[in-house]
């Protein structure tokens, strides 16, 4: 999806609505005029907000903007839900010499194995997001000041065992709310969104998510997996044998957006 224009934010929605519902008190319009304006505004906010990229409530890093480089980036999400399968994704990395960014979750960078994880996609050149500290079902209900917390006890928690504080972010679910914006103009943090969702913990047939992908790829895309779903195993070797052939270059992240991953 593409950005919304500029004019189309959270607060000239609002004010537009509020705007309009003074204009129908004045002219005595019918009610159900009063219904339509709200409707429209719902439903230009629910895009807003379910689609990171259309920087509705918060400006984000979907995509490399007039790239003309053959090049790529592979964004991975819910580090580290489960170890094994983490472990499984950064062999086939290795294997292809192939940089990615894991988005992880505060929570899951807890014990001995999931550190190991932690340790192990740092030492091999990934670079490593902050990805909350609960990714709770809540956490688009949470006030600005919780938000913040969180996200400054996961940069702890990935200083701790890497020694670099996070730079980039990425909201749970790629969803963005007025208090989500207001945390993140206090912090320092870019929000990575992405431009080709995989959708590989929907599509549980590695072909047709191969196929998926191959149809929407573009220079300059972000794509989004998530390091946990079982089918990696295939499916990953099959892409990346798939992009290098076609001649795309992956890059970092950072080097897609040439901006700094770490503070
Ligand atoms: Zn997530």
């Amino acid at each position: 999806m593409l950005p919304f224009p500029k004019y189309l934010s959270f607060r000239n929605v609002l004010a537009g609505m509020l705007l309009l519902w003074g204009l129908a008190v004045l002219l005595k319009a019918a009610w159900w005029l009063y219904l339509l304006v709200f409707i429209i505004a719902l439903t230009i906010s629910y895009f807003g907000t379910t689609q990171i990229s259309s920087n509705f409530h918060m400006p984000s890093y979907c995509k490399a903007l007039n790239h003309d480089k053959k090049e790529i980036a592979i964004t991975f999400d819910d580090g580290v839900t489960n170890p094994e399968r983490s472990h499984l994704v950064l062999d086939i990395l290795k294997n292809y010499q192939i940089p990615a960014t894991f988005f992880c979750i505060g929570k899951n960078l807890e014990n001995k194995e999931q550190i190991k994880v932690l340790k192990r996609m740092n030492a091999e050149g990934h670079i490593i997001g902050n990805h909350s500290y609960s990714h709770s079902n809540f956490y688009d209900f949470f006030p600005s000041k919780k938000i913040i917390e969180e996200t400054l006890l996961t940069d702890k928690i990935i200083q701790t065992h890497t020694g670099k504080i996070p730079r980039f972010f990425r909201p749970p679910y790629g969803i963005t709310t007025p208090n989500i914006a207001k945390a993140f103009k206090t912090l320092e943090h870019k929000t990575i969104g992405w431009s080709l969702r995989s959708l590989d913990t929907v599509i549980k047939d590695e072909k047709k998510l191969f196929e998926r992908i191959k149809s929407k790829l573009k220079t300059g895309d972000i794509i989004l997996f998530h390091d946990h779903t079982q089918h990696m195993k295939t499916f990953l070797p099959m892409f990346l044998e798939y992009i290098l052939k076609e001649g795309y270059t992956v890059v970092g992240t950072d080097q897609l957006l040439g901006i700094n991953a770490y503070a």
